[in-house]
């Protein structure tokens, strides 16, 4: 259900472009991603709004965001109550913006904010979707390359989906495609499979990531493992398919290993050796089986969450701030 606003929705239907940007403590870059971002929106005829939403920062970056100097475009501050990952902030911001077309945009400047003229050209000529592709990962290191570049190609191999690689949460969104998203029900949200996921119109813009402006990532090894078995799962059943087929090979194999030892057997008489091969086909036969479990487990691990519906995120305030209206600001709480 969507918050009820208390502030009337006139002035919000005008708002041509949103851009939304979680961010969860990033006091140190927040005032020069502010200044870079709110000096390309002065720029551009459009009316528009910045949708910060707080993931649960402890850093003060809440309250720095709020003060934050207005200039053309409305500034909205969302502040969920705890930290729920990047994905749910964005279904925040997303749920909460009312641009015809929306930007996401990491706060960290490693997405220039300075492409958005180019993105909203784009956007004109009747594209839904601008993926935002980057030719080179600056200031990462050659595995964390590597591993991404593999997980995609394993990733729409599995899923049979087009999920561009290398391209990132930095994209432009139209109304449509918007609505579509904010529509889908699942827990799990992998937003990079779900904004392809719609279809319609889709155009890419190539473009050079930098490395981060200050600060640390926000994600380590173990995280974007668990990202990628989301990406993997929430997508494809694959897995699973190839489990069975697997199972079914050594099951087969395993019969004819089984009937070649009851035929030695016959012809040759009780031998007691043979426990090298017994153990080899033991062990094999049990990695196949804890393997299959563990993943028949993360599958139901993700009904499990997905039928307790609980909601994506708790909203704790929204301060909306902007030049044309009188300041308010307003307190509500999303009931799911
Ligand atoms: N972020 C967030 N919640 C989190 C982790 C990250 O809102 O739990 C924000 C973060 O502040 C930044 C963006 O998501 O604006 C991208 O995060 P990060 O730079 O850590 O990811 P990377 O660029 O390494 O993929
Ligand atoms: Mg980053």
């Amino acid at each position: 259900m969507k918050p009820i606003s208390l502030i009337s929705n006139t002035a919000e239907k005008s708002v041509v472009l949103s851009v939304v940007v979680p961010y969860f403590n990033e006091i140190d870059v927040l005032p020069e991603f502010h200044s870079r971002l709110t000096k390309v929106l002065d720029s551009i005829e459009d009316e528009s709004e910045i949708v910060y939403v707080n993931d649960g920062s402890t850093d003060g970056s809440k309250e720095l965001v709020e003060s934050l100097p207005v200039s053309s475009s409305k500034v909205v501050s969302i502040s969920l109550s705890r930290n729920f990952g990047k994905e749910s902030a964005m279904s925040a911001g997303l749920e909460h913006c009312n641009g015809l077309a929306v930007i996401l945009i990491d706060a960290d400047l490693q997405d220039p904010p300075e492409l958005i003229p180019s993105m909203i050209k784009e956007w004109r000529k009747g594209y839904d979707v601008v993926n935002m592709q980057r030719i080179k990962r600056e200031g990462e290191s050659w595995f964390k390359r590597k591993s991404a570049a593999m997980f995609y190609r394993l990733l729409n191999f599995l899923s049979k989906s087009d999920i561009p690689e290398n391209v990132g949460d930095f994209r432009l969104l139209s109304r449509q495609v918007i609505d579509h998203i904010n529509e889908m029900p699942e827990r799990n949200r992998y937003m990079k499979g779900m904004f392809v996921w719609p279809g319609f119109k889709q155009t890419t813009i190539i473009f050079k990531r930098y490395a981060r402006h200050s600060g640390q990532t926000k994600w380590n090894y173990f995280k974007l493992i668990g990202l990628a078995m989301d990406g993997i799962t929430s997508f494809s059943i694959s897995p699973l398919r190839i489990a069975t087929v697997l199972g079914s090979l050594i099951a087969a194999s395993a019969f004819v290993y089984g009937m070649a030892i009851v035929f030695k057997t016959l012809v040759f008489g009780v031998q007691t050796h043979g426990y090298a091969s017994m153990m080899a086909v033991e062990l094999a036969l049990g990695g196949v089986q804890l393997l299959s479990i563990g993943l028949l487990g993360e599958y139901i691990g993700r009904i499990f969450i997905e039928t307790k519906r609980r909601p994506l995120y708790i909203v704790q305030s929204i301060n909306e701030r902007s030049n044309v209206t009188n300041v308010q600001s307003t307190v509500m709480e999303k009931r799911a």
